[in-house]
């Protein structure tokens, strides 16, 4: 926990058997990982926990009054004695003990007692098989035949307005890890609070949540809760602003903002004006590059939102003040795209750009390199080729790194390494996912925010419907406005999940050519084409000479044709929200009137479709940010996945907003008033947490 640890190892405290049993089942050497285990749920005293809430498969521990019970014999596991026990959720949990010959004196009716087992269902009702048990209110039984911790732990339940729930494990449940943590919070000497005078006044100490949170108060736990919450909080705040004040104690390149120049020389050539969004972004990045303090921005607009132009011009800046600008791109397709395009908008205009990927031969690459390195090249588009430490600069001034998601921090960190000694380089990092206001204060909060609002060009609507499989009339009917597109001298996009299989990229093309879509010119496009197969597809389908593009979601990012009227997203239900909003944003990109099918397997009434049909609804992306937060595995956010364990444990970034901006504005107090302290509350925070953080 933030600035706080203790590293007593169990051994030493615990019984020895139950230390090993804890390093066994759960991997805990040390308290700290003990008091760590946070309880899953609370039990009042009387109120029932319990079956209600958990799914078959889980160790439930619940209290209640057995109500009622039987004996049975059966040929083949003799006496079987059965109970009915009442947790106050209305519904009567079962337990059945085989061979049963003391638990029946022990387990009467009107006991009640604590039940820690695997919960199953039989034909709806929730049996607990051999539970392990702890009766409670029968004290004289209870002292019979159980040790010494048990009495001990029967005493603090009894005790205790809450009972904690722990994720527990067969060999060790809940109410023994209880008795344990006890045991370690009666070792505990009192803690000094670990953000001393920057301690939330209005939240209890942190003493007291971690006391409380494992052993809660007559008022229960919720405060001692949002106290470690808002400790969870404000360790990601930290860290941001930590790095925020670093990047402003170094220097960068200052680009006097020219008038005259190239800056002057696309502007006049451009065959359109900027937006007034994109004419105050631009405000704002020129204000930032002409002095010497590197600038951190991000910029955030939907998908053709015209981010590219904004940073052409903020590139120009640079190369006006005799700098080089560098271009990360997440793909090859998408590099390569931006360079055409660049070049193509600098047309007459005398700035060499240079394209860097990986698939390039030698001779060209050695050659961009030279350039590179040279000063020739003024602007240098690339993939991660770009990072690689054979590429050096002769005088990096801008880094902008385009889609930022696909990026991690490092990455972008090894790209503005390559600045001139002592210098760092300006960022300008641009995504089309717009993020939500929590992700952008934890995982962005090292970054200014700009965002494009407004799409140019009037664009029409895209009318997106839900198309399930299983209804013919539609489905045929979806097919039926696709070749009407394609008849009307437009093209579509038919994007699948996969490359191989029933209904990968292949297969489907294949059908469509053969028959679906047979009067039409069908390509496909994805992944595992060669770089020249790629860019032949895509320049085709630019071209116009293919009305149908079969791909994968290599199209996702940046790709740009104005003709393009139509999309179905092939089993849709296999893409997150940001995702299928991306792919759609592929159309309606040319002021045509433009359509976009999700089609899908989903089934009615679940999760999946429900998903779906909310960016159906809407392609307001900031408002499918948020759907995408509520529907996002927390975890999936967290990196847990990759990690197999998360350390925000109780922040919900969906649910906790007014805690992380409250933390945020503390956590920059913290930082501008005591450093020392601030650096020292994040030293034990590892690299797991910060790799969260860049993946975000
Ligand atoms: P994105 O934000 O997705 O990167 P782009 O920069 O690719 O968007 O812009 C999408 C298209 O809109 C491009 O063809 C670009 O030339 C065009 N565009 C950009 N700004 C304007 C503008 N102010 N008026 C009209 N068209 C614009
Ligand atoms: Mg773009």
């Amino acid at each position: 926990m933030l600035g706080w640890n203790d590293t007593r190892p169990l051994g030493s405290i615990l019984d020895q058997s139950q230390a090993r049993a804890f390093a066994r089942h759960f991997g805990f050497k040390r308290a700290q990982d003990l008091l760590n285990h946070f309880p899953r749920g609370y039990a009042a005293q009387g109120v029932g926990l319990g079956a209600g809430q958990a799914e078959e498969g889980d160790t439930v521990t619940l209290v209640g009054e057995i109500v009622h019970n039987t004996t049975r014999s059966n040929p083949k596991v003799g006496k079987v004695y059965t109970i009915w026990i009442d947790d106050g959720t209305g519904i009567h949990t079962t337990a059945s003990f085989f061979r049963a010959t003391w638990q029946p004196k022990v387990l009467s009716n009107g006991t009640r007692a604590i039940f820690s087992g695997k919960l199953k269902f039989f034909r709806g009702q929730p049996q607990l098989q051999h539970p392990d048990f702890f009766p409670l209110g029968k004290l004289e039984i209870a002292k019979e035949g159980t040790d010494g911790s048990k009495y001990a732990v029967m005493q603090l339940l009894l005790h205790l307005p809450y009972v904690p729930i722990y994720p527990a494990k067969q060999a060790v449940p809940s109410w023994k890890i209880l008795g344990a943590i006890h045991q370690v919070l009666s070792t505990l000497e009192p803690v000094a609070d670990p953000l001393g005078p920057f301690a939330p006044a209005d939240l209890p100490s942190f003493d007291q949540a971690l006391r409380g949170i494992h052993e809660p108060p007559a008022q229960g736990p919720d405060l001692c809760l949002k106290r470690l919450t808002y400790d969870e909080a404000l360790s990601l705040g930290l860290l941001m602003a930590l790095r925020r004040a670093d990047t402003q104690a170094r220097k960068a390149p200052a680009m006097r903002s020219e008038t005259a120049g190239y800056t002057k020389a696309l502007r006049a050539s451009l065959d359109f004006s900027l937006t007034k969004g994109q004419e105050a972004v631009l405000a704002d990045i020129r204000a930032d590059l002409s002095i010497s303090t590197p600038m951190q921005r991000l910029l955030q607009g939907e998908v053709g939102s015209g981010k590219t132009v904004v940073a052409l011009l903020a590139m120009l800046q640079c190369v006006d003040a005799g700098a080089q600008c560098a271009l990360l791109a997440p793909t090859e397709v998408l590099a390569t795209q931006h360079a055409q395009n660049i070049s193509a908008m600098l047309k007459g205009i005398d700035v060499n750009v240079t394209l860097l990927t990986g698939s390039m031969s030698t001779r060209q690459r050695q050659q961009a390199l030279l350039d590179i390195l040279s000063g020739d090249a003024d602007i240098v588009i690339g993939t991660h080729a770009l990072i690689q430490d054979t590429v050096e600069f002769f005088n990096l001034g801008l880094c902008v790194v385009d889609e930022q998601h696909r990026f991690g921090v490092e990455q972008r960190d090894t790209l503005r390494g390559k600045g001139r000694e002592g210098l760092t380089p300006h960022l300008l990092v641009m995504t089309a996912t717009p993020i939500p206001r929590t992700i952008a204060m934890t995982a962005f909060g090292d970054l200014s925010v700009s965002t494009l609002s407004e799409l140019p060009g009037g664009r029409q609507p895209i009318s997106s419907y839900v198309i399930p499989a299983g209804n013919r009339v539609w489905v045929d009917r979806m097919w039926e406005r696709l070749k009407e597109e394609c008849r009307a001298g437009h093209q579509v996009y038919v994007v699948c999940p996969k490359i191989g299989g029933d209904d990968g990229v292949e297969a489907l093309a294949a059908e469509l050519q053969a028959h679906t879509m047979r009067d039409f010119r069908i390509a496909v496009l994805h992944g595992q084409q060669s770089s020249e197969d790629k860019a032949h597809a895509m320049a085709e389908f630019a071209a116009g000479n293919i009305d149908v593009l079969v791909a994968t979601t290599v199209i996702e990012v940046g790709v740009d044709v104005a003709n393009a009227t139509a999309m179905l997203i092939y089993g849709a239900e296999s893409f997150g929200v940001s995702q299928l909003h991306q792919l759609r944003g592929r159309v309606g990109r040319g002021g045509n009137a433009s359509i976009c099918f999700f089609y899908t397997h989903a089934e009615p009434g679940s999760h999946t479709l429900e998903r779906v049909g909310r960016v159906a609804a809407t392609q307001d992306g900031f408002e499918l940010a948020e759907v995408d937060l509520e529907f996002r595995q927390e975890g999936n956010i967290l990196g847990a996945q990759q990690s197999g364990r998360s350390h925000l444990r109780l922040l919900s970034l969906s649910k906790d907003r007014e805690l992380i901006a409250r933390a945020n504005s503390d956590a920059a107090t913290i930082v501008e008033e005591d450093p020392e302290l601030a650096r020292a509350l994040v030293r034990d925070i590892d690299d797991q947490r910060q790799a969260y953080i860049d993946k975000s």
